[in-house]
């Protein structure tokens, strides 16, 4: 496979974390303190225990404060609400991320209405989302107040990046979480591109993918997608971040088996992930800018 075909996203990732400086300085100056993130985490021993370090390391590099928040799922719900109320009156902190897992029964529509948009550097409140599907346009969606789930972001950086001709084109997203799969198809519609979402229960997905010109895997399940699954000059964005039986990260695509049919394709690692740490990285850095004016 040629490198113009492997669509790598760490050169992606480093452009977005260096661009970032001058804003930095920039709210150091007018704040006289460095942006502030806030990255609610109840589990450490989670799969995402390991991005929030990353995350972390990245901020630290960067001159971006940190505190890393473990409320104590004995304190029960009505403690993260209110923790959720103090932090967004907290004009110390500039973003909050909510990792998930969450404890059982947390995620509802009623944590989502409590969060505001402003901090919500991970657009899952209620606010951000109506936001965000309200709107027609990426336009609309870039110059808005309000920021878009960084991993959905991530994939339409990564297509403008490789300039991928997405207007017209059949796109098959499978996996409709609220942080990747429906946001994506949103901001795919707006670029007027023709979506079928996918699912669990979706029947025959192999004539849907063979039918796509691009397919985007956010499932989370170790390389099921294989080579007699697509067609021909199809493009693959790989969203799964997976561990193997022999403990190894892979994504949802079988890197090896499609890699001599699939037109391009997204590695994992190196993939889509960098890309979604820096996207969460610049919206930090935006919500303390913001504060700024
Ligand atoms: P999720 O909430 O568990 O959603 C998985 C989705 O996949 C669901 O919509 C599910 O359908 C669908 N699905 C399950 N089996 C399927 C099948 N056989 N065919 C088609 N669809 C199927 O997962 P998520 O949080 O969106 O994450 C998905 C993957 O992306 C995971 O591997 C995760 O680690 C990875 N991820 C990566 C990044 C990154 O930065 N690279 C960031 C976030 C997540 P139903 O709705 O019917 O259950």
């Amino acid at each position: 496979m040629s490198m113009e075909t492997l669509l790598e996203g760490r050169t992606l990732s480093k452009e977005i974390l260096n661009s970032l400086e001058s804003g930095i300085e920039k709210v150091k100056a007018a704040l006289n303190r460095p942006p502030a993130l806030a990255i609610i985490n109840y589990y450490d021993d989670s799969a995402s225990a390991v991005y929030v370090k990353r995350k972390i390391k990245v901020c630290e590099r960067l001159g971006i404060k940190t505190d890393l928040i473990n409320p104590g799922s004995e304190k029960g719900y009505a403690y993260f609400l209110e923790l959720l109320k103090r932090m967004e009156g907290d004009s110390s902190i500039d973003a909050i991320m909510i990792e998930r897992p969450l404890p059982s029964g947390y995620e509802n529509i009623q944590t989502w209405d409590k969060f505001g948009a402003l901090k919500d550097v991970d657009g899952l409140s209620s606010l951000s989302m109506g936001k965000l599907f309200i709107t027609k346009s990426m336009a609309e969606i870039e110059s808005g107040d309000f920021f878009v789930p960084c991993t959905a972001l991530a994939v339409i950086k990564m297509i403008k990046k490789y300039s991928m001709d997405i207007s017209g084109a059949n796109i098959a997203v499978a996996g409709r979480s609220s942080i990747v799969g429906r946001p994506l198809a949103h901001m795919l519609t707006s670029m007027d591109a023709t979506v079928t979402l996918c699912h669990s229960k979706t029947k025959d997905i192999v004539s849907i993918f063979k039918n796509s010109d691009i397919i985007i895997s956010a499932v989370g399940k170790a390389r099921w997608i294989k080579a007699d699954m697509i067609g021909e000059n199809c493009a693959l964005i790989d969203v799964g971040t997976n561990m193997d039986e022999n403990g190894k990260m892979c994504g949802d695509i079988d890197f090896e088996d499609v890699k001599d049919k699939a037109l391009s394709i997204t590695p994992v690692p190196g993939g889509v992930g960098p890309v979604t740490l820096a996207c969460l990285i610049e919206n930090v850095v935006k919500a303390a800018e913001r504060r700024t004016r």
